[in-house]
Order: structure tokens, then C-alpha cells, then sequence
């Protein structure tokens, strides 16, 4: 990846000093990285600090799975999901999934698991979730 950052000669001779200069030319890298990087800057795992001129100053990549706390910065975009581990991620969805769903009134656990479709439930209750068999019956 390379991105160029243009200033124009209006900007050189007409920012006071060095420093702002320098500070102008950071600011365009970072519009510019996050123009030509798209929406994966939107993302949560994504900090954009932003300064009180409005322009992006810089970007907090953690480089951290969230799931299971290991540095991600040696692996390949492909195998993240964010900063995440795609591994990791896959993992906790099916441990999600393999979870027995709870009963929105008392918390109980039901007979289903999360992966269950509502169809094939008793006691699905469409707009609030599963409930026991006992409030069910109740
Ligand atoms: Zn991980
Ligand atoms: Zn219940």
C-alpha cells in the first residue's frame, strides 16, 4: 500500500511553520489512509481521534484479539476479523450457539439450545424469546 499526500504550494508558503506543516501533512495521510482503506475504519475496533478542527489526527489500532487477549499484529488481514482472530471468533460463536437458550422470565435454562430454530421450539414466545416449561405452562 502507498499513499501519496499532496500539498499544494498555497499550502507550504501559506502555513506559518515546520511544525504545522508538519502537522497538515499528517492530517491529509490520515484522511487519505482512511479514504483509500474504506469502511473498515468505521469499525469498532477502530479508535479515529479526531481533532477540534475536524480532521482525523490519527488511528488506535489495537492489534489485540479481544477474545483471547493475543497480539494480532503478525497475522494476515484474512485470518482477522477486525483485530480479532477469525479462529477466536468462529470458536465463541459456536459456544454461543451451543449454549442452552434462558428463559426471559425467570432465567432459567431451557431445554434449547441457542442454535435451535424457533420453529422447532415449544414455548417460543415471538417478540420477547424462549420461555421454561414452567412459565410457559403457567
Ligand atoms: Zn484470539
Ligand atoms: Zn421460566
Amino acid at each position: 500500500m502507498s499513499i501519496k499526500v499532496t500539498l499544494t504550494e498555497k499550502e507550504i508558503l501559506e502555513t506559518p511553520n515546520d511544525m504545522m506543516l508538519g502537522e497538515l501533512t499528517r492530517n491529509k495521510y490520515w484522511q487519505a489512509r482512511r479514504d483509500h482503506e474504506g469502511p473498515q475504519y468505521d469499525d469498532e475496533h477502530f479508535g479515529i481521534i479526531i481533532g477540534e478542527d475536524g480532521l482525523v489526527k490519527s488511528i488506535v489500532r489495537p492489534y489485540r484479539c479481544s477474545i483471547c487477549g493475543g497480539d494480532t499484529s503478525e497475522v494476515e488481514y484474512d485470518y482477522l476479523v477486525g483485530y480479532d482472530h477469525l479462529g477466536c471468533v468462529l470458536k465463541q460463536e459456536d459456544e454461543n450457539l451451543n449454549t442452552l437458550d434462558k428463559c426471559v422470565l425467570c432465567g432459567k435454562e431451557t431445554a434449547y439450545l441457542r442454535s435451535t430454530h424457533v420453529d422447532m421450539r415449544i414455548g417460543y414466545v415471538e417478540g420477547s424469546g424462549q420461555l421454561c416449561m414452567d412459565c410457559y405452562n403457567k
